[in-house]
């Protein structure tokens, strides 16, 4: 039998209820427990992938393809589980289906309604991903309160009456500390509570956001009126990192509350690998400075699994990694010798359109020529290959169909659409493919091994016809995709670092497995550095 965990989040949004639930997972996965993570969105977008990441954040690929919220990469970097499309769930996704039914006649004339219809179709997406798991931990995205989340909550209300103690409610709220008065207040947690009893649910657990450790004075008032046992109300302290979630959990002995209140027996808690991990993490023996030259610069979470995997790369050399993001247009103005003077190592990441793509080719021609380590993600490939185009092999106004529809030399080109390869109905690469490691190139060192698999989200490749002609001036293509013959990575020679790749390595990265081109695109901006200061 699966049990499940319910995660809502209170009082205001942001507040981490993401990390929280894996955080839990990965308490959970310690004690040996199998486990996944799924989340469900209030809105109404079938999936987040034509939302723009200033609003919503990033969008995280899954293996089979799905554009998810950017949670789902926190479960996978905190967890074992692999997602797919089951794990994520929006209120456009649930409609979709019933109306697909509706139409269809499945209802038999019945009147189609939010209770039990739109309830009853939430409850069965929670078993889609409960195959042979111990335990469904299940986060509701939006703050209780919301008119859009009220059939999400009426659904694990329902789900609670069903199976009883199989079933625990955690609710995620804010302790917030006045500076005024000097006191951490709790009213706030109340209301919060008050709100969701009055939908019938009674929460098992309260994490309490909060910027300081909640005395035993604290916990017992909202103990009190919430109606929560007080070793059930837990301190979420804020963290500088925050892969400490789960040992601050731990020592609040979350784990143990959870399980006894599940019914399940806690075994030996084996945190030892985290516990050296985040010690690494957090005491660095020297740092690097790592420029990330695009868009969306203003919101951190439009590139978290980024900042995760250049994270997760320098840990593994015990080094600090200072990012500082560049707006593209930026270098279109002025000079890259100046603005990437203190660049160690320089990645151009994914995006999309037009704007800054100058600003990006400058900066891969800066990289190339000063033997800066240069890291170039998807779009970053395209730049890549088409600085290759124009300056060394030649072609001049060499261009991505993206960018130039115009262009002479269509370096980038919406390939499968052209030669109709794909027929998959979206207009997008998407997911895991395969990619197969020329022997003795910068990408088949780093990998060590023939064959690899990584996640896409792009529509525009690497022109076969071009393939031969940049080849010859000196391009690389170290990996190329079997199936459909596609080139996925490019280098160059005669540089320390140099590497393109059309898919979005970030998206595998975890703490404890780091992404082996973010690991060695980290040591080899770290050499670049100790370079520097020694010459
Ligand atoms: N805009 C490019 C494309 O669609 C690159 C996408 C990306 O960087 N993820 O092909």
């Amino acid at each position: 039998m699966t049990k499940f965990i319910f995660v809502t989040g209170g009082v205001l949004s942001a507040l981490g209820k993401g990390l929280a639930a894996a955080s839990i997972g990965r308490l959970l996965e310690s004690h040996g427990y199998k486990i996944t993570l799924q989340k469900f969105d209030p809105y109404l977008n079938v999936d987040p992938g034509t939302m723009s990441p200033f609003q919503h954040g990033e969008v995280y690929v899954t293996d089979d393809g799905a554009e998810t919220d950017l949670d789902l990469g926190h479960y996978e970097r905190f967890t074992s589980t692999q997602t797919t499309k089951a794990n994520n769930w929006t209120a456009g996704k649930i409609y979709e289906i019933i109306l697909r039914k509706e139409r269809e006649g499945k209802f038999l004339g019945k009147t189609v309604q939010v209770i039990p219809h739109v309830t009853d179709e939430i409850q069965k997406s929670f078993y889609a991903v409960a195959n042979n798991n111990d335990i469904v931990i299940v986060e509701i995205g939006g703050t209780v309160g919301d008119i859009e989340s009220l059939p999400f909550l009426e659904a694990i209300r329902q789900m609670k009456l069903s199976l009883g103690s199989d079933v625990i409610f955690v609710h995620l709220t804010l302790v917030p500390y006045m500076q005024t008065s000097g006191e951490l207040k709790t009213k706030p947690t109340q209301h919060s509570v008050k709100e969701l009893r009055a939908i019938g649910i009674q929460p098992d657990i309260i994490l309490c956001r909060t910027d300081r450790p909640l005395n035993k004075d604290i916990k017992g008032k909202i103990s009190l009126f919430t109606n929560v046992p007080l070793n059930a109300v837990i301190t979420a302290k804020d963290v500088n990192n925050i892969y400490e979630i789960p040992l601050h959990f731990a020592r609040e002995e979350l784990d143990l509350i959870i399980l006894q209140r599940l019914g399940l027996k806690p075994k030996t808690r084996d945190l030892k690998k985290w516990t050296t991990m985040v010690r690494h993490m957090n005491n660095p023996r020297d740092e690097v400075n790592i420029a990330l030259v695009g868009k969306y610069a203003g919101l951190q979470d439009s590139y978290i699994s980024l900042n995760q995997a250049l994270f997760h790369g320098g840990a593994a050399h015990q080094i600090k990694v200072n990012i500082s993001w560049i707006e593209a247009e930026e270098l279109e103005n002025g000079s890259p010798e100046k603005i990437l003077q203190e660049a160690d190592g320089i990645l151009v990441p994914g995006g999309f359109g037009v704007r800054g793509i100058e600003g990006k080719i400058q900066t891969v021609t800066y990289a190339r020529k000063n033997h800066v380590p240069f890291f170039g993600i998807c779009l970053g490939m395209q730049c890549a290959s088409i600085e290759f185009a124009r300056n060394i092999a030649g072609l001049q106004d060499a261009n991505s169909t993206e960018f130039n529809k115009e262009t002479p030399h269509q370096i980038f080109f919406k390939w499968r659409e052209l030669k109709g390869v794909f027929d998959l109905g979206g207009t997008m690469r998407l997911g895991r493919y395969s990619c197969t490691l020329e022997k003795g190139t910068l990408a088949g060192r780093i990998y060590g091994k023939n064959e690899i698999h990584e996640r896409h989200r792009h529509r525009f490749e690497f022109n076969p016809e071009y393939e031969s002609r940049l080849r010859e001036a000196g391009l690389v293509i170290s990996g190329k995709n079997p199936d459909h013959d596609l080139v996925e990575i490019i280098e160059i020679k005669d540089h320390p670092w140099f590497l393109g790749c059309q898919f979005h390595p970030e998206f595998k990265s975890k703490p404890l497995e780091p992404h082996p081109l973010f690991t060695s695109f980290i040591g080899a901006s770290y050499a670049y550095r100790c370079r520097k200061k020694t010459s």
